[in-house]
């Protein structure tokens, strides 16, 4: 069973997918504890806040309520909403807390592509054809490391930066695990015009690519 904060069909605003229409699948629980977290709404499973998967597809604003689901009944909602879109994201919350297989295995099954976004500080458990987004979160208030197998799994490194020394502790841990990684995207934090300067500079310098969050920009979700 997955526990699930909300459902619902979008475009991709990050990285490597952006512009990809995909069907976010977001899971409830992180322990990670990021100060600048846009979806703290997902910390915590309190069992208060229990609905029903078709409540938790409803919601029309972020909100703490989430649902138990099996993969097969995740799929029969796709379904009975008429989702269209082919790539499904599964993030947080930090999904990595669940066993991913299952429920990527019947996606691919049905046709569905996948996709992961998470923190790297829990062991990453999903097939081989799930695209891994690794955002590490480095020296988080909940005290996680980000592990050296997550990094050597990822497809892409996308970092959130505001400040020179977010890119300097991403360059470090680069170094700790001995990972070179194959795509590294550099997300400003917040839109701030400072951290976007940041970004397309050390980008420019590193060779490296710029994720915006095209979603914010437009106005979606
Ligand atoms: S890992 Fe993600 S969900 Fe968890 S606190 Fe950090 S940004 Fe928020």
């Amino acid at each position: 069973m997955y526990k699930i904060n909300e459902i619902f069909e979008t475009i991709q605003g990050e990285a490597s997918y952006t512009g990809v229409p995909s069907i976010f699948l977001r899971l409830q629980g992180c322990p990670v504890g990021c100060a600048w977290c846009d979806t703290k709404q997902t910390w915590d499973i309190n069992p208060t806040y229990r609905i029903s998967l078709d409540k938790t597809v409803e919601k029309k604003a972020d909100s703490q309520w989430w649902a138990e689901a099996t993969p097969e009944q995740i799929l029969a909602m796709f379904k009975q909403r008429g989702y269209l879109a082919k790539h499904v994201v599964i993030t947080g919350g930090e999904p990595c807390m669940f066993d991913l297989v299952p429920v990527c295995e019947l996606l691919h099954e049905a046709g569905y592509s996948t996709q992961i976004e998470t923190s790297g500080t829990f062991e990453i458990k999903v097939p081989e054809q799930t695209w891994v987004t690794v955002s590490p979160k480095i020296n988080m208030r909940g005290g996680y490391d980000v592990l050296a197998s997550a990094m050597q799994r990822a497809d892409e490194i996308k970092h959130p930066v505001a400040m020179q020394k977010h890119v300097e502790e991403l360059e470090l841990l680069f170094e700790q695990t001995g990972v070179k990684p194959k795509l590294v995207y550099l997300q400003p934090i917040s839109q701030k015009t400072s951290a976007t300067k940041l970004a397309i500079d050390t980008c420019m310098k590193k060779n490296w690519r710029l994720s915006v969050q095209v979603h914010k920009y437009i106005g979606i979700n």
